[in-house]
């Protein structure tokens, strides 16, 4: 009998008949002779709902409260599935994270799995019932309080579980049928992916593709755990998330996997920073002592007769704010002249693991961007993807132009989305 672990998110249990569908299939999992572990998020928009309601009565809420108050939302949909489960005649037994055995790091908010100790999920299993566990949370080592791994954190919960319980899959089941080569909403041909690489979907991941958590990625690979995304609207295959060094050798692997885009960051220009050794060192430990996430970074060339240069790079928009402050406070000792800050920027992104072995591939890319008429203001590579920073009213263009030029749109349109509000 192999385990099974199944994610459901938000929007797959978003109701009353969302959470009796996802019942109907829990149960079938286990019928087919499974045994079976699933790990919920809360219904429908219901975290954002209480990020609200916490905003509404504190301006700064303490991150322990707001831990306590987002674990909440996965507790209502992990017992409302127990009952369902338990009303088509099978037993089922919800699970905090605590209760799992998910045993995290203090950070509240955005919390790191130090262990998965599943010692009362095997015993329900062992004794034939389906465990149910709430995602995203878990409880600290150190100060045993209550805590969250960060927005889309049940990914992470599902393949960690599955890790620990040595399970043969983790389905991530969503409301789209797998992963696509570009967001459907906007490439309506976006072809879905029968199987993708980890380090693809690291990419993916790292890049905007919003299908799967970051962390739960790095997990999977980590512990080479097969993850097969898929939707809980459709029974059709999804797509398989697996280490393709071991697969099937006479598979001949897609160029590219995909084109990815982020909305979320920001760019910083450092101006007029005098060009001499330790300058730029000094501006990124500033940042770093303020726990800021940079992403791509660009130094210009100084001019000869100034010998001054500018340093561009981008942060999550969420930290721009605070960039910005620790910078001001280093302006004297570095001698920069100013700092600009411009939010209205989007990142596109070209994944593929065939990059590596197919010369032109930024050149196609470059070429299809300047036919769209798109501008290209910062650039950064790794060895299996090119990325852009392009002006953020551009990026469907890009996406679009991008996807078309590498031959990557179906013959039909294959995407659908059956819920969600994407918020
Ligand atoms: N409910 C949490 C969120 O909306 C966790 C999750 O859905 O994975 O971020
Ligand atoms: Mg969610």
């Amino acid at each position: 009998m192999g385990v099974v672990v199944q994610k459901y998110g938000g929007s797959s249990v978003a109701d009353a008949e969302g959470v009796k569908r996802v019942a109907q299939r829990i149960v079938d999992a286990k019928k087919a002779g499974n045994q079976v572990v699933v790990v919920v998020s809360a219904m429908g928009d219901t975290t954002d709902e209480l990020i609200d309601l916490a905003e509404q009565v504190s301006p700064l809420p303490p991150g322990r409260e707001m831990d306590m108050l987002l674990t909440a939302g996965e507790r209502i949909s992990m017992a409302l599935l127990a009952m369902a489960v338990g009303n088509l005649g099978h037993e089922a037994r919800s699970f905090t994270g605590s209760q799992a055995g998910v045993i995290t790091d203090a950070a509240h908010g955005k919390a790191k799995i130090i262990d998965v100790t599943p010692g009362r999920i095997q015993t329900a299993l062992d004794e034939g019932a389906i465990a149910i566990v709430a995602g995203f949370q878990g409880v600290s080592q150190t100060s045993k309080d209550i805590t969250t791994l960060g927005r889309g954190g049940s990914d992470t919960t599902a393949v960690a579980l599955a890790a620990a319980l040595k399970a043969d899959v983790c389905e991530i089941y969503s409301d789209v049928d797998g992963v696509f080569t570009a967001d459907p909403r906007i490439v309506p041909t976006a072809r879905k992916r029968d199987r993708i690489s980890y380090e693809e979907m690291l990419e993916m991941a790292a890049c905007g593709a919003k299908i799967l958590h970051l962390r739960c990625v790095e997990y999977a690979r980590r512990y080479d755990m097969p993850i097969h995304v898929r939707s809980s609207f459709s029974l059709k295959d999804g797509t398989w998330i697996t280490d393709q060094r071991d697969g099937d050798e006479t598979m001949e692997q897609a160029i590219i996997a995909g084109v990815a885009h982020d909305r979320s960051e920001a760019k910083i220009t450092v101006v007029g920073v005098p060009d001499k050794v330790g300058e730029a060192a000094r501006i990124f430990e500033a940042l770093a002592d303020a726990q800021i996430n940079i992403d791509m970074i660009v130094q210009n060339i100084s001019a000869a007769d100034t010998n001054l240069t500018d340093i561009s790079f981008t942060v999550p928009h969420a930290d721009g704010q605070a960039a910005m402050a620790a910078l001001t406070r280093i302006q004297d000792t570095v001698g920069f002249s100013s700092l600009q800050y411009d939010d209205q920027i989007g990142k596109v992104s070209l994944i593929g693991a065939g990059m590596r072995s197919h010369p032109g591939v930024t050149a196609k890319f470059f070429t299809s961007l300047a036919e769209a008429g798109v501008n290209i203001s910062m650039i950064s590579t790794s060895e299996i993807r090119i990325s852009v920073v392009v002006d953020e009213a551009q990026v469907d263009d890009a996406v679009a132009a991008t996807h078309k030029a590498f031959d990557l749109d179906a013959d039909d349109v294959e995407a659908v989305v059956y819920g969600g509000t994407g918020r």
